[in-house]
């Protein structure tokens, strides 16, 4: 999955670690949910209690897993992170919860993916701080009940729709991450590279941080990429025409958009007169799984203005048969 963890090496997955900011004063952007964050946060130390529990929602890279360990550093309390998919049965999330110190942090990524075995158990968990758990099976088998320390559940999700009511309504705080404009990837880009060690100047971090797709992420991954061109074909100084020439390299192109994205408004202009089309049939015909179309290309297409829901399927903006150098189609009666 492109734009998630998946897929990384253990270098990856390293430097990732190492880039990431660790306190509410390190993090760059969303600004609205930082600042509501920084009250219920502080509230909740100053009562001594566990924060009540979080609900983190937008598309991948934007910063939810980073926000998580950055709250429960700013609650000096331990946090525990498994995912939805993980968690097969309800003693999987048992043995989480029973290992929790008072008002530590539980990181569920992927909550919209939970067994829903596994997600009845968690209410009683998140409501009460209790859990019933079997004992033995046939005759024998009794439950019993076992009482938790208070904790935070901290959900991520790229898919809040997903979510069943009950276990939407159990989330106190509901944060939606935005894309990042330009300028802010800017600033994390310069951030990253100091990290690096990478020279950089302003002109060639703002070229990679437009380019970018409104995510950290691929900010991040882009400058690393940009530092290896930068390294063996230049002096190891990133500015505007090195990045320019490792942005092109990688098929990113000048408005940031990937070969994916670029494939996905080609073949509904060039397979389906524009749209309207179905996301299931678009999927088939690009190769790649409905639901990563949705969760990350079409959010930022539509976003960027190149793409359209309708409710008869998606349509191909006049902005995208631009992009992509061909003739919108004259439309009669609009
Ligand atoms: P998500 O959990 O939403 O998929 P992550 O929290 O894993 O995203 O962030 C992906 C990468 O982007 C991390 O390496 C992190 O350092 C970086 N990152 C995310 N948000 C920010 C930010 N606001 N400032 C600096 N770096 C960020």
């Amino acid at each position: 999955l492109k734009g998630s963890a998946d897929g990384m090496t253990a270098t990856d997955k390293e430097i990732e670690r190492a880039l990431r900011p660790l306190s509410f004063e390190d993090f760059t952007g969303q600004a609205k949910a930082l600042e509501n964050l920084e009250v219920f946060v502080k509230a909740a130390m100053q009562r001594g209690e566990a924060l009540d529990h979080v609900l983190l929602h937008g598309p991948p890279g934007l910063g939810k897993t980073t926000l998580s360990h950055i709250i429960a550093n700013e609650l000096s309390a331990g946090i525990k992170m498994t995912s939805g998919p993980v968690l097969d049965k309800p003693s999987d999330l048992a043995g989480l919860l029973t290992n929790l110190q008072p008002n530590d942090v539980l990181f569920i990524d992927e909550i919209h993916r939970l067994n829903p075995i596994v997600e009845e158990y968690l209410y009683s968990a998140m409501e009460d701080y209790k859990i019933d758990i079997m004992l033995d099976s046939g005759p024998n088998a009794r439950t019993v009940q076992i009482k938790l320390n208070p904790f935070t559940l901290i959900g991520a999700t790229t898919r809040a729709g997903m979510l069943t009511a009950p276990l939407r309504a159990r989330f106190g705080i509901s944060s939606r991450l935005e894309y990042y404009d330009a300028q802010l990837l800017t600033t994390i880009v310069q951030r990253s590279a100091a990290i690096l060690g990478t020279p950089i100047d302003e002109t060639g971090a703002y070229e990679i941080a437009r380019r970018s797709r409104g995510t950290p992420r691929i900010a991040n991954n882009l400058l690393r990429r940009t530092r290896d061109f930068a390294q063996v074909k230049g002096n190891g100084y990133i500015n505007v025409d090195i990045a320019e020439i490792a942005l092109s390299a990688l098929e990113v192109d000048q408005n940031g958009l990937d070969e994916m994205d670029n494939r996905i408004l080609l073949t509904i202009i060039e397979k389906f007169k524009g749209g309207p089309v179905g996301l299931s049939t678009i999927a088939t015909a690009c190769g790649e799984e409905s639901e990563t179309i949705e969760e990350v290309y079409e959010p930022f297409l539509i976003q960027e203005g190149f793409l359209k829901r309708t409710s008869r399927g998606r349509e191909a903006t006049e902005r995208a048969y631009i992009h992509l150098g061909i003739v919108p189609p004259y439309k009669t009666g609009e």
